[in-house]
């Protein structure tokens, strides 16, 4: 007999474990399907972990709305459930004068998607600000914040245990139908198994095309390409000498070296964008030379020998190089026709900032 649950969630990242948590609390009963021995363990566990102000994306797209709202929904949630986060803020930075055109196309584009809290400042008040940037001009977003990832998913998990949901481990879906009510999935792994479901939610991240892909009735001309960007990091041996996040002007495809700083004050350089065909988080130290002239931009007294490879993420894009920036794909009923099925495609960044507002529209789109 095939087991039965009504709503499984595939994947266990921070907007997996979001949905999962948004579909408990509104009082599904929700199975949590996950192919690691943890949560966690992909894209949610290799990225900068900042809060994200919500400046950068066009006006009116997914990204944009839902940065906004994820992110002072995801400052309340922190506050409220004790999740460690800080509001340090953040600082853009015009290195040399010909950057601040740019500056300003930032600020405009910021002011269009309703950040209306960003301050401009001349040379000499970031200088007093943080004496050891070299900055023509730059722009403080005091909403930009860092959170603590695992921390927030073990949160969203047990807040999703308490409502009733379940978690199974090892458990990667092989593949499945789309029936008249609802989903048969096969399920590889230590206990391999076939199970119904009612709602079907595909948060697999960067497996998300795979698992859409190996739906039998699920049109393929639905499933967008997936383009690997890896993102490396370096990190800081001793202390850093900033006290806010340190932001270049972006660059194709990411946001440009820029500098974080972890809850224990630690600093870490990167993302970079490396276009590569698979998965391989390995961080290549010849490398080095290319962040050292990234970072001496904004900060020329970046000593030799202080960076060291620190770890690799590798953003799931749904657009590639030469490809205009995609918005998140947030695919419901209203778009491909499947009742109960939501795919989400191309959650890179802002999607741990929107994850609770992502969870949000999944639900809404899940009601229809
Ligand atoms: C370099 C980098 C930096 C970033 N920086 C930021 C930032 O500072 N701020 C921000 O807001 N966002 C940032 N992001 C984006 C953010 O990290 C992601 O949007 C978010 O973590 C995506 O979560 P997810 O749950 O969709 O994916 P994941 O965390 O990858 O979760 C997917 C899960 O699905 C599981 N899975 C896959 N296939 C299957 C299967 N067949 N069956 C069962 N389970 C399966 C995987 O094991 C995994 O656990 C960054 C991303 C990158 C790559």
């Amino acid at each position: 007999m095939t087991e039965s649950v009504e709503a499984v969630v595939i994947g266990a990242g921070a907007v997996g474990l979001a949905v999962a948590r948004a579909l408990a609390v509104a009082g599904r009963e929700v199975l949590i399907l996950e192919s690691a021995s943890t949560f966690g363990s992909e894209i949610s566990s290799r990225n900068s972990e900042v809060i994200h102000a919500g400046i950068y994306y066009p006006t009116g797209s997914l990204k944009a709305r839902l940065c906004l709202a994820g992110r002072e929904q995801l400052y309340a949630y922190c506050t409220s459930r004790g999740v460690a986060h800080k509001r340090l803020g953040k600082l853009i930075v015009a290195s040399e004068p010909n950057q601040i055109p740019a500056l300003e196309k930032i600020k405009a584009q910021a002011d269009a998607n309703g950040v209306n809290d960003l301050e401009w400042l001349g040379a000499n008040a970031v200088q007093a600000m943080e004496p050891a940037l070299r900055a023509s001009a730059a722009l403080l977003s005091p909403s930009t914040g860092i959170v603590d990832s695992h921390g927030l998913m073990l949160s969203y998990l047990g807040e999703a245990e308490a409502h009733g949901a379940a978690i199974a481990y090892r458990s990667p879906v092989e593949g499945g139908a789309i029936g008249n009510d609802g989903f048969t999935l096969d399920i590889g792994g230590d206990a391999a198994m076939r199970l119904h479901c009612r709602y079907l939610v595909n948060a697999a991240g960067l497996d998300a095309q795979r698992v859409a892909g190996r739906l039998t009735g699920f049109a393929p001309g639905q499933v967008p390409p997936l383009h690997l960007a890896k993102g490396s990091y370096f990190v800081l041996s001793g202390a850093a000498p900033f006290e806010r996040l340190v932001y270049p002007v972006p660059e194709h495809g990411g946001l440009g070296v820029h500098l974080t700083l972890d809850l224990a004050g630690r600093a870490r350089f990167g993302p970079n964008v490396e276009w590569v065909e698979a998965l391989d988080y390995r961080v290549a130290p010849e490398q080095a030379a290319s962040f050292y002239g990234a970072i001496r931009r904004y900060w020329p007294g970046l000593g030799d020998g202080k960076l060291a490879p620190g770890y690799a993420g590798i953003r799931p894009k749904i657009s590639g190089p030469k490809d205009p920036a995609a918005d998140f794909m947030i695919q419901g009923p209203e778009v491909h026709g499947v009742p109960g099925l939501v795919n989400l495609f191309g959650i890179e960044s802002p999607g741990l900032t929107a994850s609770l507002a992502l969870a949000d529209l999944v639900v809404a789109s899940l009601a229809h």
